[in-house]
């Protein structure tokens, strides 16, 4: 096999057949309603893949929940788009070689491309019968402890949330609310673990803003995810500037492209598969962190194991983990990462190490 160090382009020794790209629509239904600042959903819809190559199978999937913006309906033109493509290959064409026919293919739709790099770095892994972490010489993850998310509720369900969260080291409070003092004042009657808070774009007075976060420093709040609406870059920067808590961007930099443009906005930012298009894209996010010290969270949106596990390969490199959506569904219709004592377990396999239950691909 051949790996360019350079780019990490992977190209395969062999398959031999075409490729057959198959797709399902899925909804994953939570545990409890998930309650953010700004509604409350009872699902999620994703679309699951999966290429085939010679005797190999790749899955991913695009998880499509409605803030995100982009329609079951695009997605599947999109993937139809995509299957026609590669029916006219085998696997044999570099990898690099599709993402970027998938990128060209449509400006938008970017959990449909992130569907496709997941399942085709998954088969290109199993091709050549490596981990995907193998492949692009990552490093092997010890003992990642992941956040674990608690949706806004009643009190008495609050309570209820944390004590199943018992084993997690530290929780994923979803602020934004009318008082976030006094959400934060009630989650502390309960519990004393370090907290990330994820504003979701809530507040807006900058001075407001630094004196919310400065009090926050004084609760264990190791994080603040996107206090202010993406739009108020400046002054976003000067509460970054001031603040004892690192921000983190996630509406703000959804790709690459944002990160450049970042300047210093944020002290970090949460890369997301489906909003970064992919496992080929988050790599180069993460190393153009690296190169100016920018943290780095691996968060998802509400994915099932599929596409969490295929990120929970990145672990080893990141700052802040926030991959727990899997543990949020009861029914999951993948087999992958697991969790132990809060941490990340990664299976021992090859590609990126999830696959379906029997007969998902067969309706
Ligand atoms: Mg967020």
């Amino acid at each position: 096999m051949l790996i360019n160090g350079r780019t990490g382009v992977y190209f395969p020794a062999y398959s031999g057949s075409i490729m057959q790209l198959d797709f399902v629509s899925y909804q994953l239904s939570f545990k409890h309603p998930f309650g953010v600042s700004s509604n409350t959903r009872r699902e999620t819809t994703s679309v699951f893949i999966r290429i085939s190559a010679g005797n190999q199978c790749g899955y991913g999937e695009a998880c499509l929940p409605a803030y995100l913006g982009e329609t079951e309906e695009e997605t599947i033109v999109f993937l139809k788009k995509m299957s026609r493509l590669l029916q006219q290959y085998d696997a044999v064409m570099p990898l690099r070689f599709f993402l970027d026919e998938a990128e060209r293919m449509d400006k938008h739709c970017n959990a449909a491309k992130a569907a496709v790099d997941i399942a085709l770095h998954d088969l290109y892994g199993k091709l050549a019968k490596v981990s995907y972490r193998a492949m692009m010489g990552i490093e092997e993850p010890q003992e990642v402890r992941t956040s674990f998310t608690i949706g806004i509720d009643s009190e008495d369900k609050l309570r209820q949330k944390i004590e199943e969260a018992r084993d997690f080291h530290i929780l994923k409070i979803k602020a934004g609310t009318a008082d976030d003092k006094a959400l934060i004042s009630l989650i502390r009657k309960f519990t004393d673990k370090p907290l990330f808070v994820d504003v979701n774009q809530g507040w807006t007075d900058r001075k407001k803003v630094l004196h919310m976060l400065e009090w926050m420093e004084d609760q264990n709040v190791l994080l603040v995810e996107q206090p202010m609406p993406k739009e108020l870059d400046a002054d976003m920067r000067w509460v970054t500037e001031r603040s004892p808590v690192p921000t983190i961007a996630d509406e703000s930099v959804k790709r690459l492209k944002d990160l450049e443009l970042m300047n210093h906005a944020f002290h970090g930012i949460n890369i997301k598969l489906m909003k970064c298009t992919g496992l080929r894209e988050a790599m180069k996010m993460i190393s153009f962190c690296r190169k100016h010290q920018i943290q780095v969270m691996l968060g998802c949106m509400a994915e099932s194991s599929c596409a969490t596990t295929a990120m929970a390969n990145l672990v080893s490199m990141a700052d802040f983990v926030d991959l727990d959506a899997p543990l949020l569904y009861v029914n999951d219709p993948f087999r992958g990462l697991t969790y132990r004592d809060g941490c990340l377990v990664l299976p021992d396999a090859i590609g990126t190490g999830a696959d379906p239950l029997a007969g998902l691909f067969d309706t």
